[in-house]
């Protein structure tokens, strides 16, 4: 047996992924089995996609463009930011794994809420540094308590925005505020990889925000609304030198040309996705009221799931897998007495619905 050369990296538990619809059918006997639990979105991609994918696939034998030029140009573009403010990862979770590595050195800190998405914690244990965890208040980030959790040591701050599991996003005010007497060598990282679904308000601009802070990484991704997440995209946006520090630790080809004309080819199709996003959010509305006639409270949501409060977690995510229907105990999360379940097709959504009452 090899020499592990870090013990950080042992006290890393293994990001537990959504039970796979095959296993599930294997599993249990079954025929139908629908997936809510990895908040994926429940279209396939637009026919704009999988021609442009079929096109490329043509040329596999070549590497891919390690710049992801027209990807970039379009995206900049779009974005009103210059090229060379953006990088490009295996999915966003990849820029959060640059992003530590680049930022962290043994002994160093992070802040992030507790419950958070996983893969900040298990990227920060990798390069050695010491994880402080604050817990959400009502499912909200407690950001006074954050700051005052900040020291000399402090690195990254993660701001999931909104954040998984919970659901919920900060307001333009409160990131604002809370980057208010920061020390600006700490490294801000506001993930959005759900941006697209929130329709809130006083949801802020996070671009804007680079004009005045270069220690804000934003980053979003074609996993989640774009329906890519089995190509692996996402990007991180920011100032230019910051990126170019990001960049030296990517490797060259992390991106794969099937994903990035994909990519492109979701930008060229906005309709298609502005009616995904219309239909989520009735989708999301048909969940509530049924949840609320059901007398189940929940966590409201900026994003493409949900929360949904149920008495033994465990057994209610078992029972329905049993049915054919998968969705997330949040108990390793350390949120007891809670499923999330992502929104899915109507007809899923309905058939998730009449399975929770059975059970129940
Ligand atoms: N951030 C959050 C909060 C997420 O929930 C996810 C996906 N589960 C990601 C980032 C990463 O998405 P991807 O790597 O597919 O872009």
């Amino acid at each position: 047996m090899i020499r592990v050369s870090k013990n950080s990296i042992l006290t890393i538990k293994p990001y537990i992924p959504g039970k796979p619809i095959e296993e599930v059918k294997r599993e249990f006997g079954l025929k139908d089995v629908i997936k809510l639990a990895s908040n994926e979105n429940p279209y396939e991609p637009s026919p704009k996609v999988l021609t442009a994918i079929a096109k490329h696939s043509r040329t596999l034998n070549r590497y891919p463009d390690g710049d992801c030029f027209y990807l970039r140009q379009a995206l900049a573009k779009r974005l009103q930011v210059s090229p060379e403010q953006l990088i490009f990862g295996n999915g966003s979770d990849e820029i959060i794994v640059f992003a530590a590595r680049v930022s962290l050195k043994k002994g160093d800190e992070v802040v992030i809420a507790k419950p958070s998405f996983l893969i900040y914690e298990i990227a920060s244990k990798l390069e050695e540094a010491k994880i402080k965890m604050i817990p959400l208040k009502d499912f909200r980030y407690d950001l006074a308590a954050m700051k005052r959790a900040v020291t000399r040591k402090t690195k990254i701050i993660f701001l999931g925005n909104p954040d998984n599991p919970a659901g919920t996003y900060l307001s333009d005010t409160q990131i604002k505020d809370f980057l208010k007497g920061l020390r600006q060598d700490i490294l801000i990282f506001i993930d959005e990889a759900y941006f697209e679904y929130v329709d809130a308000k006083d949801y802020g601009n996070s671009i804007e925000l680079l004009k005045t802070y270069d220690n804000i990484i934003v980053t979003r991704t074609f996993s989640k609304l774009y329906g890519l997440a089995g190509l692996r995209v996402g990007y991180g946006i920011g100032n230019a030198k910051l990126i170019d520090v990001l960049n030296r630790v990517r490797e060259p080809f992390n991106v794969n040309s099937l994903a990035q004309v994909a990519a492109l080819a979701c930008l060229n199709d906005e309709a298609y996705y502005h009616k995904i996003r219309l239909e989520a959010k009735a989708q999301k509305e048909y969940l509530y009221r049924e949840l609320r006639d059901f007398g189940l409270s929940f966590a409201q949501s900026s994003t493409n799931f949900i929360m949904i409060h149920v008495n033994n977690a465990p057994a209610a995510a078992k029972r329905l897998m049993r049915k054919g229907i998968i969705v997330r105990d949040m108990s390793p999360w350390g949120i007891k007495n809670y499923i999330r379940v992502t929104i899915g097709l109507p007809q899923e959504n309905r058939r998730f619905i009449s399975a929770l009452k059975d059970i129940l």
